[in-house]
């Protein structure tokens, strides 16, 4: 929670805002979940924040709230839970492994230390002539001295090895966050944050090599009458179809990826966008080919068409004109008549 909306709560004003917030979500048609209270506490408490326009354009045009959207918002503008509750877990987890190999490695001194006290006595009794009772006192003081060494020895490397197995569970669970906070759950490509942060290095690596990068984006046509038409859940399926011709299309370097509700972004390093147009226009020829049937009742649901807008990375352009560029592209095509691809270059050609 941003530490605004936090002190609100705490304040005198906190029961007014959580009031409003179920006023709001009743006349929004809204289902009161903790994660919807938790949305509209932001929308009402900080309007002007990022997540507060989101939820109002969203509003604004009728969005219906699943459960998917709101998911989405909160992962999107209030990531902390979770994946904060996990790393501090794995702190505290790696925190214990690291006192106890602390604990075995100041013990084996210890014991190791004692040991050579032992043998250091034993030396110096050798050094005055021996009755042999004494001499068999020391052996047998020795021979006790060494087996008990041999136990502390192989007990302590036992809870090393317990110690390391679950420093190696720890990192693989960790692995497994990571790479959960990067994608998309609907559609299993990587989402917005994964693909910002690529593009960021893609950029980067272009400017370094002068390689050509081009960036395409993509919407689905008419998709809000195809949900009127057919249900969220169909239109889950939908975008679940088309994430799944671009996975399969487009293998690394190049990325595709969930940029937000029924948008998806693709990156091409080292291809120019006359290459790039190509590829582009046989996934929208693919996509549009295939009548699409609904699951649960078979109904024929016809085609989905897609537009795209593609740009070429130009000089040391940021990633953020790219993007807006790649943008503009794309709302010609959706202009045009949809169903189709416009690249950049040639929208500035023609105007
Ligand atoms: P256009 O051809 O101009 O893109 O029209 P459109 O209807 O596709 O565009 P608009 O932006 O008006 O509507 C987008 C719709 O996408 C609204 C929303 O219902 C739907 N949508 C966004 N995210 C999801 C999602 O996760 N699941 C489903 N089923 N629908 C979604
Ligand atoms: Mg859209
Ligand atoms: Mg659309």
């Amino acid at each position: 929670m941003t530490a605004e909306v936090e002190t609100t709560l705490r304040g005198p004003a906190a029961f007014t805002l959580a009031r409003q917030a179920l006023e709001a979500m009743e006349s929004a048609g809204v289902w009161p979940t903790p994660l919807n209270f938790e949305l509209w506490l932001h929308y009402l408490g900080e309007p002007d924040s990022p997540l507060g326009k989101e939820m109002k354009r969203l509003l604004d045009a009728g969005t219906p709230f699943t459960e998917d959207i709101s998911e989405m918002l909160l992962a999107e503008y209030l990531p902390r839970g979770r994946l904060n509750d996990e790393i501090r877990d794995a702190g505290v987890v790696l925190n214990r492994e690291l006192n106890t190999v602390a604990e075995v490695i100041a013990e084996a001194r210890s014991s190791q230390a004692a040991y050579g006290e032992t043998l250091a006595g034993a030396g110096a009794a050798m050094e005055t002539p021996l009755e042999p009772g004494d001499l068999k006192r020391l052996v047998g003081d020795l021979t006790t001295a060494t087996s008990r060494i041999h136990r502390e020895n192989a007990s302590l490397e036992k809870r090393l090895e317990a110690s390391t197995s679950e420093v190696a569970r720890l990192r693989e669970h960790l692995e497994q966050v990571r790479r959960d906070a990067m994608t998309d759950a609907l559609t299993n490509l990587a989402n917005r944050k994964a693909f910002d942060e690529e593009m960021t290095r893609a950029c980067e690596a272009a400017q370094q090599r002068k390689a050509p990068l081009t960036l395409a984006i993509l919407d689905i046509d008419n998709f809000k009458k195809f949900n009127d038409t057919w249900g969220h859940q169909t239109g889950d399926q939908v975008l679940r179809y088309v994430a799944s011709v671009l996975g399969r299309t487009l293998r690394a370097p190049r990325v595709a990826a969930r940029y937000g509700g029924e948008e998806f972004a693709m990156l091409f390093p080292g291809e120019t966008a006359p290459m790039v147009e190509a590829v582009l226009n046989s996934i929208r020829e693919e996509i549009g080919s295939r009548s699409l049937k609904r699951r649960s009742t078979n109904d024929d649901l016809g085609a989905v068409t897609v537009s795209i807008g593609l740009a070429q990375k130009q000089g040391d352009e940021s990633a953020l004109t790219l993007m807006g560029r790649a943008d503009e592209a794309l709302y010609a095509s959706k202009r045009a008549g949809r169903n189709r691809v416009t690249s950049a270059q040639k929208l500035a050609t023609a105007a």
